[in-house]
């Protein structure tokens, strides 16, 4: 993973300074670290208990393609205020890939319907761009590598911003970041309020689907 510190996107900077940070690090800040001796793998090692200097290199390896890469290194990820830490990390993949993203998005839409991850989410036919999105095969090593309790947590918990082409980010989880911004404009005075310094951020929700930001 690289370790330079990445530019945050001006939009999510603004909004979130310090709490926006790259999937990548923002795993490794999560994962509580134990020893391998009480680790819940048993000891065949995983990213709880490789310790702090083996975490990187576990996430991310040498052979890994370059959208697993981009995804840990340029996809921004801002958790919630209220998210309560995750005490046991478990690193086991107990569920098929799709039917994690399915049931965390039906469970989501009863929990906080205006999470952006239950956007244009078909209940019939369990299926939306969305879903497709977070089934990559990036998005499957990924599950691999920290297993699917991380995976719900993050899902959850977060707020999810995926890079596009010429430096814009698609939202595809958390509250939608047009009500945030929209809150946050009325606190910016029209003297510092330069909306050329903005890179546009896609917005999704229920109600107003996909509009830049
Ligand atoms: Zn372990």
């Amino acid at each position: 993973m690289s370790t330079k510190r990445p530019r945050v996107p001006p939009v999510l900077w603004r909004l979130f300074h310090n709490r926006a940070r790259t999937l990548g690090h923002t795993i490794l800040s999560l994962v509580p670290s134990k020893t391998s001796t009480n680790c819940l793998c048993k000891g065949r090692q995983c990213l709880g208990c490789v310790g702090e200097n083996g975490a990187t290199s576990f996430l991310i390896r040498e052979k890994d393609s370059d959208d697993y890469r981009k995804l840990l290194n340029k996809c921004f990820v801002v958790l919630s205020d209220s998210t309560p830490p995750l005490h046991v990390y478990d690193p086991h993949c107990r569920w098929s890939h799709l039917e994690l993203v399915r049931r965390t998005i039906e469970m989501t839409i009863i929990e906080q319907p205006n999470n952006v991850i239950c956007s244009g989410y078909d209940k019939m036919s369990r299926f939306s761009d969305i879903v497709e999105l977070l089934t990559s095969p990036a998005w499957s090593l990924l599950l691999k590598r920290i297993g699917d309790v991380l995976m719900v947590y993050l899902l959850k918990n977060t707020s999810i911003f995926f890079r596009l082409p010429r430096n814009k980010h698609r939202q595809v989880a958390g509250v939608p970041i047009c009500d945030l911004r929209r809150k946050s404009l009325l606190h910016v005075s029209a003297t510092t309020y330069k909306p050329s310094l903005l890179h546009p951020v896609y917005c999704y929700s229920q109600n107003l689907g996909k509009r830049e930001v």
